[in-house]
């Protein structure tokens, strides 16, 4: 039986969570951080997860480049043979938590917050044997579900999530989805109603760009971060069979997710994706306006 991967923190309510399991009594976490009175926490509480976990937990379920990835890359603004860093699979992004360059490095000597991270991880997978892990999709969708407000006061009253914003729609600060709300709150449901109403503006736009889209002659095919995406590019990205239309995309302050309105032709649907800032995309950037391509807006 493959163990479940849980948070895992010494207080209940707040401060530092871990992921990790139980092998029998025996807290184990995959950033190694040892202490026996660490136990399984509710859902949705005030814990911070701790930052080696976090990128535990992207190396553990991010589906790996389609092109193939080395096993080094040297971080941004660094030289040739500078320390180089193991990338977390589909990312820019160290194990250490340093953004990457997308070319590789000829350097042998290896960051030591990489290598320690990849020690920690090796070890949990000695010690916790098969651990059931749910490979997150590429493109979560948070619009399709009801939030609820932090502190989780109101568990009745749903919210809609806002992508750029992290916020509800209305404003409200939201902890988690909440698929068990009855009603949807009244201010977002307006404002996702107009929301919708915009997209369906587009979307014959959206979708005619995409029809046109094979007949392109000057696109410039890249790897590169989703932090660098511009609206009118197409990418794709690990774990999912999409191809991505970019309408508009909002870049927040590092550390937060970008947000991307895209549209997908095989769902015929303009949809808003939360997308990690280091995130390594195929990017299909179109040069100056060709004859005939149907124009953003
Ligand atoms: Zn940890
Ligand atoms: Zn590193
Ligand atoms: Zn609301």
């Amino acid at each position: 039986m493959p163990l479940p991967l849980i948070r895992l923190s010494i207080s209940p309510t707040n401060g530092t969570a871990h992921h990790g399991v139980m092998v029998g009594t025996e807290p184990l976490t995959v950033c190694a951080t040892h202490a026996t009175d660490l136990a399984l926490i509710a859902e949705n509480t005030a814990h911070s997860l701790c930052q080696s976990c976090t990128r535990a937990w992207l190396i553990l379920t991010t589906h790996p480049h389609p092109g193939g990835e080395p096993d080094l890359r040297p971080a941004v603004g660094t030289g040739k043979s500078a320390t180089a860093h193991r990338p977390i699979p589909g990312h820019l992004l160290g194990y250490c938590g340093k953004p990457l360059d997308a070319r590789p490095t000829s350097a042998r000597r290896v960051c030591a917050n990489c290598s320690s991270l990849a020690a920690a991880l090796e070890r949990f997978h000695r010690l916790a044997g098969e651990v059931s892990l749910l490979f997150e999709g590429s493109c979560p969708r948070d619009e399709d579900v009801l939030w609820a407000p932090n502190g989780r006061g109101n568990l009745v009253t749903g919210h809609r999530r806002h992508a750029a914003s992290g916020t509800a729609w209305c404003g409200t600060l939201l902890s988690g989805p909440n698929p068990d709300a009855s009603t949807e709150c009244a201010p977002c449901r307006r404002a996702w109603r107009n929301e919708r109403d915009r997209r369906s503006t587009v979307l014959p736009r959206m979708r005619s760009r995409a029809r046109w889209w094979h007949q392109r002659r000057n696109v410039e095919t890249f790897s590169g971060r989703a932090a660098d995406l511009n609206n009118g590019d197409v990418y794709t990205v690990s774990g999912c069979p999409d191809q991505h239309h970019v309408l508009t995309v909002t870049h927040p302050a590092r550390g937060r997710r970008l947000a991307a309105l895209v549209y997908l032709p095989g769902q015929d649907e303009i949809v808003e994706l939360g997308i990690h800032h280091d995130r390594l995309l195929v990017i299909e950037r179109p040069q100056p306006p060709e004859a005939g391509m149907p124009r953003l807006s």
